[in-house]
Parts: C-alpha cells; sequence; structure tokens
C-alpha cells in the first residue's frame, strides 16, 4: 500500500518540538495521557454500538492492552475500540483543535526560563503528543469500528507524518512508542520495565473503567517437550473501581486529582474536590471539581463543559450541559445517576425533573463549596475568584435564584485597597455615616476609571468606590441593583450629590448657581442638542472643568457598544454634560456668554468642551480629526 508523507499543521509542530526537548520532570503523565485516550475511545465505541446496534463491531471484550517489549524498546498501548478513519487520523493526531493553543504557545515562547515553560505545559496538558517525550518515534495502526480498512500513521515528531493504508488491521487503536535510549543512572525507571508501568497505571488510571491489562513476561525457559501449558493469563493492573462509588475514608486526594487530570485534560491538581451523595427516589453521586486555572477558551463559543454523565457507572455523554449553568461550566467532574435510561439524550435530560433538581442542588453546593473556601482559606479562595470570578458574575444576570449566594462569594477591586479585593459586605461595614448608596464605576482598567473625571469629588471626600473593569459587571450591576437594602450606584450614572449626604446645608447655595448658569446651560444644549440631552452644573468635579454622565437608566456607551459587537440594535443613548461652576474655564465662558451679543466663537468653545469630557471617561470625540483641527487652532492663537 502506498505511503503518503504529510507536515503537521504549525501549532502542532511547534508543540511536538517542545515535547521532544520537553524540560516537564514528571514524564510518566505520557502514559496516563494514552490510556486516558484509550479509555475514551472503549466509551466511544460502547455508546454507539447502544445506539446503533447493526454497527460491524465487537464490543465483548473491551479492553486496553500494555506490551512492553526490553530489546526493541517498544510499548503498545493497545485498545479494542472506536478507532480512527483515514482522514480522522489526518485531523485529530495531525492538527490541535484547541482554540486556546495559539496563546498558549505565545506564552511559552514568553517564558523566560524552564520552570515557567513547565509550569505552562502542565497547565495546558498535550494528550497524545507528550508520548514525543519519551520517545522518538511513534507509530499509530487504526481502524474504525465497522470499516474494513485501517491506518497506520508514524513520525519521529519532526515536521512531517506518514499515513498508509492498511488491510489488516485490528479494531481499535494501537499506539507503539519506540522509546528514546535508556539512561544508564535510572534503569528502574526506564519505561521498558514492567514493574514500572504497573506503578504508573496504578498510580495514575487506577479507576478508569476498563481493564488495562499487561501480557505477562515470556518465560523464561521454553516448556519441556511434550508438557502442556496454558498461556499464562494477562494481567489486569487496575482496580476499575469508581471512585466515586468507593467509601469516602477510602479514596485518597491523590486519588481524586488523578481522575481530575483524565476528565478535565488537565495536568495540574484542581483546586477543590467536592463530593455530593443523594440518596431517595432520584439517587446520584457527584464528585466535582473546581481547577487551579481558567483554561484558555472559557470565554469562547466553542468551551465546552467539563461534567460526565454516567448510568450506574457507565459512562453515557461528556460536556453534559444539563447538570450545571453556564456561568458554572468551568467545574469538572462526573455525576452518575441511578434511575436514568443508559440512552438518555441531552434534549430530555434538558427537560427532566429530576435533573433540574440535581442541577438546583449540584449549584448550591458547588457555591456554598466556594464560601467555605472564601472562610477557610483566603488564599485558595483568591485564586479562585481570579480565574473564575468573571464566570461566576454572569450568573448574577441568569441566575436570580442564587444571586445572594454569589454575592456572598464575589469580590472586587477598590479605592478602598491598590491591591486587595473587598466583599460588598466588607464596603458596607465601611460606609461613612450619611452614606446610602454602594458606589462603583465600570471601565476599561483600574488606572483609567481611577483618573475619570467622575472619581473626584468621591475621592476628594474619602467615599470609596468599587472599580469594575469586566464587560459583564455593568450589566449584573444593573439587573442586581441594590445589596442589603442599598442602592448600587454608578457615579457616572444620575444625579450625584454628596452634599446632600454630608450636611445638606449647602442646597440653597447650589439653586442660586443653578440660576445664575441657566443662560449658559440653555445655549450650550442648544450647541449640542444631537448628542447631548441636557446640560447641568455637576458637584461630582472638583478638578475638571467637565463630564459626562448617563441617565440612572441608560445604557452607558461601554454597554452599547458590546450589545451591538453581538449584533443587537441599540439606539445611542443621548447623554448628559455636566459642568464644573468652580472650574476657571466654565466661569470664564458663562462670562463671555452672558458679556457678548454674538455667540458664535464660543460656539466652538462649546464643542471642545465636550470633546475633552469624553476623552476623560476614556471614550473618542465624534469627530476626532475636527476636534483635533479646533484645538490646534486654539494652541496656535495661545502662543
Ligand atoms: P485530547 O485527548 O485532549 O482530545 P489528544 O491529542 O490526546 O487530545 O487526542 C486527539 C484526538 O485523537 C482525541 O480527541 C481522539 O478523537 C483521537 N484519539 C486519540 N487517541 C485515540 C484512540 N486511542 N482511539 C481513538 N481516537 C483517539
Amino acid at each position: 500500500m502506498s505511503t503518503e508523507a504529510f507536515e503537521f499543521q504549525v501549532e502542532a509542530r511547534q508543540l511536538l518540538q517542545l515535547m521532544i526537548h520537553s524540560v516537564y520532570s514528571d514524564k510518566d503523565v505520557f502514559l496516563r495521557e494514552l490510556v486516558s485516550n484509550a479509555s475514551d475511545a472503549l466509551d466511544k465505541l460502547r455508546l454507539e454500538k447502544l445506539w446503533d446496534d447493526s454497527l460491524d463491531a465487537d464490543v465483548s471484550d473491551l479492553h486496553i492492552d500494555l506490551a512492553v517489549d526490553p530489546d526493541a524498546r517498544t510499548l503498545t498501548v493497545r485498545d479494542n475500540g472506536i478507532g480512527m478513519s483515514y482522514d480522522e487520523v489526518g485531523r485529530l493526531i495531525g492538527t490541535i483543535a484547541n482554540s486556546g493553543t495559539a496563546k498558549f504557545l505565545q506564552e511559552l515562547r514568553e517564558a523566560k526560563d524552564a520552570a515557567g515553560a513547565e509550569g505552562l505545559i502542565g497547565q495546558f496538558g498535550v494528550g497524545f503528543y507528550a508520548s514525543f517525550m519519551v520517545a522518538d518515534e511513534v507509530t499509530l495502526l487504526t481502524r474504525r469500528a465497522g470499516e474494513d480498512e485501517g491506518t497506520r500513521w508514524t513520525s519521529r515528531g519532526e515536521g512531517t507524518y506518514t499515513l498508509t493504508k492498511v488491510d489488516d488491521a485490528p479494531q481499535g487503536t494501537s499506539v507503539t512508542l519506540h522509546l528514546k535510549p535508556a539512561d544508564p543512572e535510572n534503569q528502574l525507571h526506564d519505561y521498558v520495565s514492567r514493574w514500572k508501568i504497573k506503578e504508573i497505571v496504578k498510580r495514575y488510571s487506577d479507576f478508569i473503567t476498563w481493564p488495562v491489562r499487561m501480557a505477562p513476561e515470556a518465560a523464561a525457559t521454553p516448556p519441556e517437550e511434550g508438557e502442556e501449558t496454558a498461556p499464562a493469563a494477562p494481567e489486569t493492573l487496575n482496580s476499575m473501581k469508581a471512585l466515586w462509588a468507593r467509601p469516602r475514608a477510602e479514596v485518597t486526594d491523590d486519588e481524586y486529582h488523578e481522575l481530575y487530570k483524565h476528565i478535565g485534560r488537565d495536568w495540574q491538581d484542581p483546586l477543590e474536590t467536592i463530593r455530593l451523595q443523594a440518596e431517595g427516589t432520584f439517587e446520584y453521586q457527584a464528585l466535582l471539581f473546581l481547577p487551579a486555572r481558567a483554561p484558555h477558551d472559557l470565554f469562547t463559543r466553542d468551551f465546552t463543559r467539563g461534567v460526565q454523565l454516567y448510568v450506574k457507572r457507565v459512562f453515557i455523554m461528556d460536556d453534559c450541559e444539563a447538570l450545571l449553568p453556564p456561568y458554572l461550566r468551568f467545574v469538572k467532574g462526573v455525576v452518575d445517576a441511578a434511575d436514568l435510561s443508559l440512552n438518555v439524550s441531552r434534549e430530555i435530560l434538558q427537560q427532566d425533573r429530576h435533573i433540574e433538581m440535581m442541577r438546583r442542588r449540584l449549584t448550591k453546593k458547588v457555591l456554598s463549596t466556594v464560601k467555605d473556601m472564601a472562610a477557610k482559606d483566603q488564599e485558595r479562595y483568591a485564586t479562585f475568584w481570579r480565574e473564575f470570578g468573571t464566570a461566576l458574575k454572569e450568573g448574577l444576570v441568569t441566575d436570580a435564584e442564587n444571586r445572594d449566594a454569589i454575592l456572598a462569594v464575589a469580590s472586587f477591586a477598590s479605592t478602598h485597597h491598590d491591591t486587595e479585593l473587598t466583599t460588598l459586605q466588607q464596603y458596607v461595614e465601611r460606609m461613612k455615616d450619611g452614606q446610602e448608596d454602594v458606589y462603583y464605576l465600570t471601565g476599561e482598567s483600574r488606572q483609567a476609571i481611577e483618573n475619570s473625571p467622575h472619581m473626584e469629588a468621591f475621592r476628594d471626600r474619602g467615599i470609596e468606590v468599587l472599580l469594575l473593569t469586566d464587560a459583564v459587571d455593568e450589566v449584573w450591576a444593573d439587573a442586581v441593583g441594590e445589596y442589603q437594602g442599598k442602592k448600587l450606584r454608578s457615579v457616572a450614572k444620575g444625579q450625584i450629590d454628596l452634599d446632600a449626604e454630608d450636611d445638606g446645608a449647602s442646597g440653597d447655595e447650589r439653586e442660586k448657581r443653578a440660576e445664575e448658569y441657566a443662560g449658559l446651560l440653555g445655549w450650550m444644549k442648544e450647541q449640542l442638542d444631537e448628542d447631548i440631552k441636557e446640560v447641568r452644573l455637576s458637584s461630582r468635579l472638583t478638578v475638571s472643568p467637565a463630564c459626562v454622565v448617563s441617565d440612572a437608566h441608560d445604557l452607558t456607551p461601554a454597554l452599547e457598544s458590546m450589545y451591538r459587537a453581538m449584533g443587537q440594535e441599540t439606539p445611542r443613548a443621548q447623554r448628559i454634560l455636566e459642568l464644573n461652576p468652580d472650574h476657571p474655564l466654565v466661569q470664564g465662558l458663562h462670562r463671555a456668554h452672558r458679556e457678548r451679543e454674538d455667540h458664535t466663537g464660543l460656539a466652538e468653545s462649546a464643542e471642545l468642551l465636550y470633546g475633552l469630557a469624553v476623552l476623560a471617561e476614556g471614550g473618542q470625540p465624534k469627530e476626532p480629526a475636527r476636534f483635533v483641527k479646533l484645538m490646534t487652532d486654539r494652541l496656535e492663537r495661545a502662543l
């Protein structure tokens, strides 16, 4: 049969280079990855056969075989599972579909030292390619269940691979590693050592639900002539016991962590393990994990969720979205339900009342675990919130039932501290006498928010403001509205009257001023009529001459553009221009407006002042070129 040569996709090539020259210290994990893939292949075949009984495949003895050949220095991992077609091999093994890969490789290039690179490899996990940490050549022979023709894939990991069509491949996949030369210092850790292989399987793959077998050692002396010897039975290396079905006290943290790595495709230990058991009319066991790091594609559309569904220890489906709400999509784990049908479909699950109850219980359990973590271990909680806080905040909008539970574990940057986050509870405890509301401001970055003119009066008076920088912040703050009876108020929205909060004494003073400025305010409103619905005096400014604010219930520009980016038609909300009557520029404008008959020259000043206010909050003047020209003319004249 003819052999075709192919090139790896660029990302795959880069990843392989990394594996060949790997600095990753725990090379044993390559075997975990291969056994993990083999186990998935067996699950898939069992399911496919369940759905389609006419599939021409043997499912009578599904298992994984390991074989070592010390003389040839090979290790083979074989499964009789689903296998791959010729096209699938090229697509699945020659390319990397994971959308986070490019970003991962970029980070890797930037990681200066070996320790940094190792950490990143550990976080990402590289599946099948991990073989090239220990092998200088890998051959994969596979035949998809139900098909006649098999495929042989070979590669030395260096840029190219070959594909050959084969007539007589057994069903499933066998991966043969030609191991790198042995390290004479470290014989015991050579992967042709049966002892070593047993130890790795026990450590990493004990819970795999299919038997992982190893053929017995070839007899040292051939049997005597005429003597009948039954071939020694292969040894099963794993206990195959589902961890969630074993008594809690029996299972070690390490065992949980290895299960997590298998289902989470992660090389790092999880941050937290959650076990839950429900008895009664609808029995189930759940074993959930909070990862230590957010995957790169958590906020992409094609992110798949991590909870697997089993029915009485039998794997049913991956990424079961009915088991947890979308904002907990980062949670990995297993749910084993006793009373579901083996061929239950996603559609049925979505409507099942018991599943709905299970989802509510699991959701509450995850949130209460986070709460405990916050109470007991601040550092771990901080890691969790850094990685998953943004996702969790989506729940404030979508899950009204658990809103309070999410608010209780949420924390935010605040003007109270440069680096430490605060909870809403802590904010409320620090509120000044007379302060009625919880203040926040949203923006691109902490720095941009802190320098925004809207913050001036708050800074002056030492009133704490939450600094919110995630896109979802504006949405949830709007949706939630209040916390413990205190309104959540954006300092860039609506009327802010801090004086009233102080003592209420200066009310008359302000009214007098507003009357005095009425002429200017009215005239400016006419000038800026297209963009601005009101011009008024401000009580939030102390340094800047002007700022733009939104009405309490209007969308802010950031939200508007977010909705537009999502393809939603959104009318442009007109905003409000606020002037600082204590600023010399505003006072000068006021004087000129009063004294001059002809206001044409002043119109440009009004336009400039408005443009400056937009710039100050991080926005862009409507016609930047025109703004620059007006500004340049002014500067020129001032020289
Ligand atoms: P991952 O397992 O994380 O998807 P891998 O690089 O390990 O990444 O594998 C890529 C894909 O190749 C798998 O998703 C699977 O579709 C296919 N594959 C790997 N090993 C096997 C196997 N033993 N049998 C069938 N398909 C396999």
